[in-house]
């Protein structure tokens, strides 16, 4: 399954993916309880498959079952009967949100391709570097990407990102995959001057509306190895960063139990595994987002995350 996240009629629903459309889990799986003979079908709804992704998480395995077969469910209707029911729409009528809008923690994992690390000039390290991303800076496949005012030095860097779907502390690295429910993809947009120009990464990787993430939570039956992933970044046409996810030093396994070994995991957490070569400020010359301009990233599999650069505006 694929799961989106989205705004129909302002409010927030959870969906799969179902060819050009998606289905609303929620009320595919109250229309299934009904169909059973259930009079409170709304309240079963609630209750196993929540409209929030965060709710729907938490639940765990059980959750996640119970949506595959409201999907099948759904699939079985008549497709006028689903979209009177709301339960099914065109995804390019619906507003997508981050696969996960407000996640209790984001961090990124920094270096993580002997490539990258060697562009920047950087050592590789034997202890992963990580660093953190507040949620407010998350923006959905196809949201604006604003290029701030302070600075001319916007930078792409396409990642693959984990989503970790079961909570833990100190999780060995042979249990680390029970804990991760997902994948998605994400740019930790970067602005250079301000991530270089201290000692800390607050900064240079916190800048507003500068995390592009989705399109969708694609679950990890659907993705078998993600250390076999090839990823992409284009800006327009051309092809600026082409990489396995094979080339990752520390794989998710390892990031994973790493992570946990000082925090507790939680469901919805999201980690960005870090970016490969071909970021904007080590090209000849270097080269640097503009406004007007696209940037997309690309994972097989995973879906295509596109954003248009705007240029931001004084409030
Ligand atoms: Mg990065």
């Amino acid at each position: 399954m694929k799961l989106a996240t989205y705004l129909q009629a302002g409010r927030r629903r959870l969906g799969a993916v179902s060819g050009d459309d998606v289905i609303d889990l929620n009320r595919a799986r109250a229309a299934q309880a009904t169909a059973a003979g259930s009079p409170v079908g709304e309240a079963v709804a609630d209750a196993t498959v929540p409209a929030d992704v965060l709710d729907f998480l938490r639940l765990g395995e059980p959750a996640l079952e119970a949506a595959a077969a409201a999907l099948a469910h759904a699939e079985e209707l008549g497709l006028e009967e689903s979209a009177h029911a709301l339960l099914r729409a065109p995804l390019a009528a619906v507003k997508l949100l981050p696969p996960v809008p407000e996640p209790p923690k984001i961090v990124c994992v920094a270096r993580n391709y002997g490539a990258h690390a060697k562009e920047a000039g950087l050592e590789v390290s034997e202890i992963p570097i990580l660093f953190a991303r507040f949620p407010a800076t998350l923006v959905a496949a196809g949201d604006p990407v604003l290029r701030p005012l302070v600075s001319e030095q916007l930078d792409w860097e396409g990642e693959l990102a984990v989503v970790i779907g079961k909570g833990g502390k100190r999780v060995a690295k042979e249990a680390a995959m029970d804990h991760v429910v997902g994948y998605s993809i994400f740019n930790d947009i970067t602005v250079r001057d301000y991530q270089f120009r201290v000692t800390q990464y607050t900064e240079g990787k916190n800048f507003q509306a500068s995390g592009p993430f989705g399109p969708y939570l694609v679950l990890k039956d659907e993705v078998p190895d993600p250390g076999a992933l090839r990823i992409t970044t284009q800006v327009g046409e051309e092809v600026m960063q082409d990489a396995e996810t094979s080339d990752m030093i520390f794989d998710v396994p390892t990031i994973v139990s790493h992570i946990s070994q000082f925090i507790q995991l939680e469901p919805g957490d999201v980690i960005p595994m870090g970016t490969p070569s071909g970021v904007g400020f080590k090209r000849e010359p270097p080269r640097f987002l503009q406004p007007g301009e696209t940037v997309k990233v690309e994972i097989p599999g995973l879906g295509v995350l596109e954003n248009p650069v705007v240029e931001e505006v004084e409030a």
